[in-house]
C-alpha cells in the first residue's frame, strides 16, 4: 500500500502514521521526523534547515526531494510505505509522482484528515507542553497553519482530481479516527 497522508500541523498524522505502519507492515516516512533527525545530527543539511523550521517555513523543495529520494532507495519501501509531511506544496506532489513513476510503482491514496483549526491551535499547544519541539510556539503555529492554507491545500485539489483522495473526519479519539482511516483503505487493503 502507498499512502500520502495529507492534513494540517495538529491534525494527527504523524500518531496515525505511526498506527498505520504496524497495520500495513509498511514503513512510516516522516519528513518532519528526516529533517529533526539532520538538525539533532548537526549535518550541513541540519544546519541549513533548522532556522527554517523553526520559523514554521518550508524548508527548500531540493533538499526534500534529495532525501525522499535516499529514502526511497531503501529496499523496505518497495512493499509500499505510509508518507508522512510531504508533499507540501504543488512543486512536492510533481516531485513524487515523478519518483514513483521512474521506480515503477503505482501510488494508491491520500488520505486528508479534517481538523477544524481551533483544535488544531488546542492540541499543538498540548503537544508543546508534553514534547518542547522547537516549533510549538505560538508565532511558528501561527505560520505553519498559514503555509498550509497557502501551499498545501492546493496539494489536496491535485490529488482529487486525479481520482485518489479520500477524506477523513480527524476529530474524535485516537481509535476512532484510526478506525475511520482503516475503513476508507479497507477495498484497496484486500486487493493488495
Ligand atoms: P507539522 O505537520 O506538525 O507542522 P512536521 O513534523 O510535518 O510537523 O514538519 C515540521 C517542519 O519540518 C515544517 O514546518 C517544515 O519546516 C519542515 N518540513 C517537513 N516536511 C517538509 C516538506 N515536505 N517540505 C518542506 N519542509 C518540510
Amino acid at each position: 500500500m502507498r499512502l500520502v497522508l495529507l492534513g494540517p500541523p495538529g491534525s494527527g498524522k504523524g500518531t496515525q502514521a505511526a498506527r498505520l505502519k504496524d497495520y500495513l507492515q509498511v514503513p512510516h516516512i516522516s519528513t518532519g521526523d528526516l529533517l529533526r533527525a539532520e538538525v539533532a545530527a548537526g549535518s550541513p543539511l541540519g544546519l541549513q534547515a533548522k532556522e527554517v523550521m523553526a520559523r514554521g517555513e518550508l524548508v527548500s523543495d531540493d533538499i526534500l526531494l534529495g532525501m525522499l529520494e535516499d529514502r526511497f532507495s531503501r529496499d523496505d519501501t518497495k512493499a509500499g510505505f505510509i508518507l508522512d509531511g510531504y508533499p507540501r506544496n504543488l512543486v512536492q506532489a510533481a516531485a513524487l509522482s515523478e519518483l514513483l513513476a521512474r521506480l515503477g510503482q503505482k501510488f494508491d491514496f491520500a488520505v486528508q484528515l479534517e481538523v477544524p483549526t481551533e483544535l488544531l491551535v488546542e492540541r499543538i499547544a498540548g503537544r508543546a507542553q508534553a514534547e518542547g519541539r522547537a516549533d510549538d510556539n505560538p508565532e511558528s503555529v501561527r505560520k505553519r497553519l498559514q503555509v498550509y492554507t497557502d501551499q498545501t491545500a492546493p496539494v489536496i485539489d491535485f490529488y482529487r482530481q486525479q481520482g485518489e483522495l479520500t477524506v477523513v473526519d480527524g476529530v474524535g479519539s485516537l481509535d476512532e479516527v484510526f478506525t475511520r482511516i482503516t475503513e476508507a483503505l479497507a477495498p484497496a487493503k484486500e486487493v493488495g
